[in-house]
């Protein structure tokens, strides 16, 4: 069945309303509906556990975007088989009490998610395999899966790896905007400190390989990616990345990162963030305001969580008196485009974002993603190729990294 949502929402979609196409405007959309429903819809990347920790945050009922970009209802009506929700940390000074403090938020997260998953297990339950996701989809349930967005609360030690997989999570971020004790990031204000990955990052990496833990590029330096591919002997994902060639930004990856992705039998999940699809307009009001608030919070490096709150309210009265022009769907295919004509339909995949400031102007949340469908069925994608691009590709890395396990 069509979500009457969805219904409107492809009704005003002129591409595929056409007059001289009539005859398939009108099957349009149960066709697109069928070609989603048939591919495993897996998102990489959300950062839903921050809702879910705020305790006001209910995900059994439905929300409206912008506040909120995922929930349990708005799972189902996107017809979601599987997606991650990421452990996020921000980095700050890497003292004894922050790494403790990082690693009590991250398994209150963590916590936040079961206990989510628990009391709605007529829609959701938790996946830890690729047999879990297929076997949840099977009985229509979307599966929810732990990522870790920022190794800072390993806190340098190696053996929190095993113990984080064991308690579910199946990707580990190795940093996130800052550098932290495992590589470089392709955002730090000061530059570069460890010249890549350090040797705490090598044996993090060795010990992902080992336990079967996914190694997640995304956010890292150019020259951390090129040390980790030459460490890890599974393939990786970029779990919300987007491509550097259209839209500069250090956070995207460039056609030779994709090229060394690929042939190292990766994956890159577009990422469906404004500024990753195309450059931000550095003039506009929202961007000047943005920037300023960075600045005054040091990267997002929050002195505690007094601070993290303040900031979070600065940031949403920005979006809401001086709202971003945000991307279409239109461009951020286009990406996908860019990576298929690259290296081809095997190595990409999307991230949202959501909740961590993902979403485009015709893509606010879960519930919209059969229009990234209908866009890549205007484009001449086969249902095959979507069936890829939309899990199919993530699924095989995920499977391989489960077979590595030793
Ligand atoms: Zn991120």
């Amino acid at each position: 069945m069509i979500p009457v949502r969805f219904m409107k929402l492809i009704f005003a979609l002129p591409v595929i309303l056409l007059p001289v196409r009539s005859a398939i405007a009108q099957i349009a959309p149960a066709r697109v509906m069928k070609i989603h429903h048939r591919a495993y819809v897996i998102d990489t990347h959300t950062d839903t556990p921050m809702e879910l920790i705020n305790g006001q945050f209910d995900p059994s009922r439905h929300h409206e975007a912008p506040a909120s970009r995922v929930d349990f209802p708005r799972l189902r009506e996107g017809d979601v088989d599987a997606i991650f929700f990421a452990l996020y940390t921000g980095q700050r000074e890497r003292t004894p009490e922050n790494y403790e403090h990082a690693y009590q938020l991250a398994n209150q997260m963590l916590d936040s998610t079961l206990v989510a998953v628990r009391r709605n297990l007529q829609t959701v339950r938790i996946a830890t395999s690729t047999k879990a996701i297929i076997n949840a989809s099977k009985h229509n349930k979307t599966a929810i899966c732990l990522g870790m967005e920022n190794g800072f609360p390993l806190a340098r030690d190696l053996s929190r790896v095993k113990e984080f997989y064991q308690k579910g999570v199946r990707y580990i971020t190795l940093c996130h905007s800052s550098n932290n004790d495992i590589c470089d990031s392709s955002t730090d204000p000061d530059g570069p400190e460890h010249s890549g990955l350090s040797s705490f990052g090598r044996e993090v990496t060795a010990e992902m390989n080992r336990v079967g833990m996914i190694i997640d590029v995304s956010h890292i330096s150019d020259k951390s990616f090129f040390d980790v591919l030459e460490v890890s002997k599974a393939p990786v994902i970029a779990s919300h990345s987007s491509v550097r060639s259209l839209c500069n930004h250090p956070r995207n990856l460039s056609d030779n990162m994709i090229r060394a992705l690929a042939e190292h039998g990766g994956v890159i999940q577009i990422c469906i963030l404004g500024s990753y699809i195309v450059p931000e307009d550095t003039t506009s009001e929202h961007h000047i305001k943005h920037e300023e608030l960075r600045r005054k919070y040091n990267n997002w490096q929050y002195k505690d969580d007094d601070e993290r709150r303040v900031a979070w309210r600065a940031w949403d009265s920005i979006n809401k008196y001086y709202p971003p022009v945000l991307p279409t769907i239109v461009q951020a295919v286009d990406h996908i485009d860019h990576v298929v004509k690259l290296v081809g339909i095997d190595h990409v995949g999307i991230g949202s974002d959501f909740d961590g400031g993902g979403g485009l102007a015709d893509c606010e949340d879960v519930a919209d993603f059969p229009k990234i469908t209908a866009e890549l069925i205007k484009r001449g994608y086969t249902k095959k190729d979507i069936a890829k691009i939309w899990g199919g590709n993530f699924l095989r890395v995920f499977r391989s990294v489960e077979k590595f396990v030793n």
